[in-house]
Order: C-alpha cells, then structure tokens, then sequence
C-alpha cells in the first residue's frame, strides 16, 4: 500500500466523458490498495474563458474577485469528479481550498502556499475516502479566495504531495513523459526514464513547458518525487511508462548508465539587444543593468568584451521579448549616464540549452556542442553556462537543424524503430 497523490491536468478534465476515464483511473488505484488524494485543474480552456470575463468586466479588475472568478473552473472539476467516483462506487468527497485550508501568502492572482493543514484530510484518506482537491487555489489570511498563477495546479499537486507525505505525485497530462527534446522537432527524440529535479528545472526554463516550473522548485525542496505520465493511457494498465522526477542520489543507484547529456531545450522567448560603445569603467556596466533591474527586467545572457586599448566596449546581453520595448525605452532614457553609442536590437534569435548533471563530472560538453554548430555553418550569437547547463543564442531559423545535430551529437537519438 502506498499514499499517491494523482495530479490531471485541463486535456484530461474537458469533458464528462474524460473525467470518467479519470475516475476509472483513480478507481484503479484505490483498488490496489492505495491512499488516494486527486488534484484537478479546471477544463482546458476553462480558466481562459473566465480570465476574459474578468477583462470584460473591467479593465482594472481587483485581483481578489479574479481569484473568486478563475478559481471557479477548479471547483466544477472537483465536484464532478467525485460525483462520478462515488457512482462507481468510491468513496469521495471534494476539499476546496478554503476547507483544508491550504494557506497562501502574498499577492492574488499569484498567492505563495505557506502551509497546508493535513489532519482532516489524512484521516479521510486513512478511511479510504478519495480526498479530490481543485488545483490552483487557497486562501489567503483574511479568509479569501486565492490562486497561484496560470499552471498552478502542479504546484498545488506537489504541495500536497508533499504535506500527506505522499510516497508519490503522478501527474497525468497530455503528454506521455518528459522527452530528450520536442519531439516535433527531433523525430528521434527518446523519452525519458527519469530525470533530476535540478535536470528539469533547467528544461522547465528554458522552454519545455510540462510543469510549472515553481513546481519542480518545490519538489526539489520537499523531496517529493514526481512522475508525469498519459492520462490517454488505458486506465487500467499496470506498467505505466512515464518519467520519474527525482534526486539525483536515486539515479546514481538505479543502475542506469550515465547519460551525458539529459536534453535539449529550445527557448524563443528572448531577444538580444547590443549596446555599443560603452566607457570601459568601473560602474559601467553596472549603468545598464542597475535600471533594467529596477523595471524587473530579468536579463538573461552577458557578453562584454575586454577592450585593452579602446577604452570602450560593446555589451551584448538578451531579455524576454516581452521586454524588448521597454529595456529600449529604459536605456535611451539612461543614455547620458551610460554613454553608449548605439542600441541594436534582434528578435530572431533562439536559446538552444544542453542541459545535463553528467557534465559536473566530463569536460568537453561545451566544446562538442560549439564543433557540432561550427561544422553546420550556424553563428554562435551568446554564451551561457551553469554547471549542469551550457546555452548559446543562434539565429531563429537555424533552430531546428541545430537541436537535430545536437541530439545526434550527444547520442540521444532513440534506436529506429524496427
Ligand atoms: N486552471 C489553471 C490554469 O489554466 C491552473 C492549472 O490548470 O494549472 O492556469
Ligand atoms: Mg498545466
């Protein structure tokens, strides 16, 4: 017997006929004898439909009655999922997040989970009752409503995990793993077995968009493991192929052999803006990124180049696209006290990441991945590197060439199929 807190994401909630096959599914694992808690995120499409309204109804809508609105598409879900459990004859009932409470701090419409209160909840679970719990919100000290920024449901998941103890968190989505890469990309991307929190949190960000990334963070602190998995699968099937999330202690013990590199992630969320000509000086480049981070402008990649006799160098760095517009707009304002020269800016541009923990223990990564892109004729723009990631910045339209040769590169080719 293990206690399983099953994650389903809005694919797997859109409709009557879907959420039976969820219930089928969790049926199937009270069945073998597991303490059940189930997670749902509104219907998919649901949660933007009530984000319109609020938009309609004012412009400047006060975020608190957006939580009271959004918040509704995960009540709908909870209750008609434990309707139909409980005619099929399993014993379920919905917590809404001001009945557990769930606590949340901060600000609406992105509220913190600050504590979680367990005791009710673990005793129904301990009778076999299916605890069934709307994704995405909380309440706030005052009493309201609350929810956690758009994909907050997986946060809620692990949160949960995480205050029952759950022996594990599966989350079911519309996807059947985590991939090497984007498989409409590399047709000969492999799914993975399992992968590092620290792996997937990096893949979260630069781009792979399969959990909330504030999720993984918080596995990763609460040493939840995760796994994702296909809620399209037979719900009665037993080995359900998926992808673990875990530390990287139970994967140096699995016995697999030790890939290189985990996988590649592709970001086009950023632009580059060049800043030419700027005094080489201390307090320099302190100038430009000191107003950028007042706006909370998050910049991404630096270059400077040394300048031993100009006295004057160029700055290179990107930002989401997002913010392209107004980090214009910042540093034309600052421009005396910088003293630049020029601002060029490039929106065609793509972040390719290979992220991998084997790199901590082999050199080599970062110059495989410059010799495979040299070799194809393709422009490095930027470089960044953390220690189990190395990223650089290329030209938009090289992307997917790029990612294809550098899954090859690094062997993460799946075998053909036979
Ligand atoms: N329904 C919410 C959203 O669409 C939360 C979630 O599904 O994770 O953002
Ligand atoms: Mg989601």
């Amino acid at each position: 017997m293990a206690r399983i807190v099953m994650k389903f994401g809005g694919t797997s909630m859109a409709g009557m006929e879907r959420i039976r096959n969820v219930a089928a599914r969790v049926k199937h694992v009270v069945d073998q004898g597991n303490e059940v808690a189930v997670v749902v995120s509104a219907m998919a499409g649901e949660t933007d439909r009530l984000v319109g309204f609020c938009k309609e109804a004012s412009p400047l809508y006060d975020p608190a009655e957006y939580d009271v609105v959004v918040a509704a598409g995960e009540q709908v879900t909870s209750g008609l999922l434990a309707m139909t459990l409980k005619a099929m004859d399993v014993d379920a009932r919905s917590w809404l997040g001001w009945q557990l409470p769930i606590r949340t701090v901060e600000a609406h419409a992105k509220a913190r989970i600050e504590s979680f209160e367990t005791q009710a909840l673990i005793a129904a679970m301990a009778r076999g009752q299916v605890a069934v719990i709307p994704g995405f919100q909380g309440m706030m000290e005052d009493g309201r409503i609350a929810t956690l920024g758009r994909g907050g449901s997986d946060t809620s998941a692990v949160a949960v995990a995480a205050a029952v103890k759950a022996d594990r968190c599966d989350i079911y989505t519309d996807v059947d793993g985590v991939y090497t890469t984007d498989p409409r990309i590399v047709s000969r991307a492999r799914k993975l077995d399992m992968i590092t929190y620290e792996e997937m949190l990096e893949l979260a960000s630069v781009g792979s968009k399969v959990l909330q990334t504030r999720s993984v963070a918080l596995a990763m602190k609460e040493k939840v493991r995760v796994q994702v998995l296909s809620s399209f699968d037979d719900p009665t099937q037993e080995d359900l192929p998926g992808t673990l999330i875990v530390g990287e202690e139970e994967i140096e013990g699995s016995g697999m052999e030790n890939q290189l590199i985990t996988g590649i992630a592709v970001d086009k969320n950023e632009a580059k803006v060049i800043v030419t000509r700027v005094p080489d000086r201390p307090g320099g480049v302190a100038s430009i990124f000191g107003p950028l981070a007042e706006a909370s402008i998050n910049v991404d990649m630096i270059i400077q180049n040394d300048s031993k006799d100009r006295e004057e160098t160029d700055v290179t760095f990107t930002v989401p696209r997002s913010d392209l517009a107004r980090s214009v707009d910042i540093l034309e304002a600052n421009k005396a006290t910088i003293g630049f020269n020029r601002l060029i800016t490039d929106v065609e541009v793509a972040k390719l990441s290979v992220v991998g923990v084997g790199m901590r223990s082999h050199a080599g990564v970062a110059a495989t991945m410059f010799r495979t892109l040299a070799d194809r004729g393709i422009n490095i723009e930027a470089i960044s590197t953390s220690e189990i990631k190395v990223s650089v910045l290329i030209d938009e339209d090289e992307t997917e060439l790029a990612v294809r040769v550098l899954h090859t590169a690094y062997g993460l080719d799946a075998e053909p199929a036979a």
